[in-house]
């Protein structure tokens, strides 16, 4: 049995990770395959590959051909700082298990409420300097007071579930308990080097017993959003061998007056066509950077780009004027 933030599989997958194994995946498109080694010894972040906000893959060739760092902007301050988040409550809960190795006053939620304000400021101070140049005082008490609602909401979940394993059996050691209550691993390293990604991904995934490949945005759902998790089910199947045919994408939207986050899932069968237009845009922008062209201006360019100012010195995008 397993238990998944509170639900179990069927609850929070419905007949989704059902469908996810019986899809039917190419061999010769599985990520163990040899037909997708990248034939270059480029070796790209995952962000690169499936971020498409800049659909002409400027931003690739700015960063790689003009080796110009990427501006970190505010929107992807705030997504990383949630990120880290979910990432410390899951570590956190699995460290007092196996820290606490359930002895008399074992109270997992109350160890998670008694350490959420220190793990919070912890994350804001490994950001500091982003954090001081990016954002204002209201942001901060706004993402801190978004941070608390997850915090809380997922620390609730977690609780439920170590106790819902712990009442279905009359001994249960810290190990089985860990990987039945709370069976996800975060920033899980990966050698993605096999299908042209980095050496040192870093992966979040359920085990269910099938692997699901975890991703948490901030923002709204977009297409091409499920390249990442297909990316990294196509890494980690060209690590352990074994298939990964489902991801699950949580967008968490904060709302004023509502104390808990709404969480809106995403679950994606990583398919033939997925896994087919993952490895057409990494050959794509791989061309990019070994033929060094530049691909001129993306369709739309959204002001949270981190190349914004250098595509756009006057701080505007020229064309949007010229529309008006
Ligand atoms: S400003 Fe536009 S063209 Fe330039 S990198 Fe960003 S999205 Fe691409």
């Amino acid at each position: 049995m397993y238990v998944i933030l509170g639900e179990s599989p069927e609850q929070f997958f419905g007949d989704s990770l059902d469908e996810a194994m019986k899809a039917s995946v190419s061999e010769n498109l599985r990520g163990w395959s040899p037909e997708l080694r990248p034939g270059t010894n480029l070796y790209l972040p995952q962000y690169i590959v499936a971020g498409k906000y800049c659909d002409s893959a400027r931003d690739v060739w700015w960063k790689y051909v003009r080796e110009e760092p990427m501006k970190r902007t505010r929107p992807l301050l705030t997504g990383g700082l949630y990120h880290k988040l979910i990432s410390e409550i899951i570590q956190e809960a699995k460290k007092y298990i196996y820290n606490s190795g359930m002895e008399p006053g074992f109270d997992i939620s109350k160890h998670l409420s008694s350490i959420m304000e220190a793990v919070i400021n912890s994350i804001f101070e490994q950001e500091k300097g982003d954090v001081i140049n990016l954002l204002r005082v209201s942001d901060i008490n706004e993402i801190k007071d978004n941070m608390r609602k997850m915090w809380n909401y997922q620390a609730v979940q977690i609780s439920a579930s170590v106790n819902m394993v712990l009442s279905k059996f009359t001994t249960i050691d810290t190990d089985a308990l860990v990987s039945k209550a709370i069976p996800i691993n975060v920033e899980q390293r990966l050698d993605g080097s096999r299908i042209g990604l980095s050496r040192q991904l870093s992966v979040d995934a359920m085990q269910v017993p099938h692997a699901v490949i975890m991703d948490i945005k901030t923002g709204k759902p977009r297409h091409f959003h499920k390249l990442t998790v297909t990316g990294y089910a196509m890494a980690y199947e060209s690590e352990f061998r074994q298939p990964a045919n489902m991801g699950c994408i949580i967008y968490p939207q904060f709302m004023e007056g509502k104390s808990v986050p709404y969480i809106e899932k995403r679950f994606y069968v990583i398919d033939d066509s997925a896994r087919k237009e993952f490895i057409e845009e990494r050959d794509r922008k791989m061309r990019i950077i070994l033929e060094g062209k530049d691909p001129g201006l993306a369709t739309h360019c959204p002001d949270s780009c981190g190349y914004f100012a250098r595509c756009h010195p006057s701080g505007k995008d020229e064309r949007v004027k010229a529309d008006q």
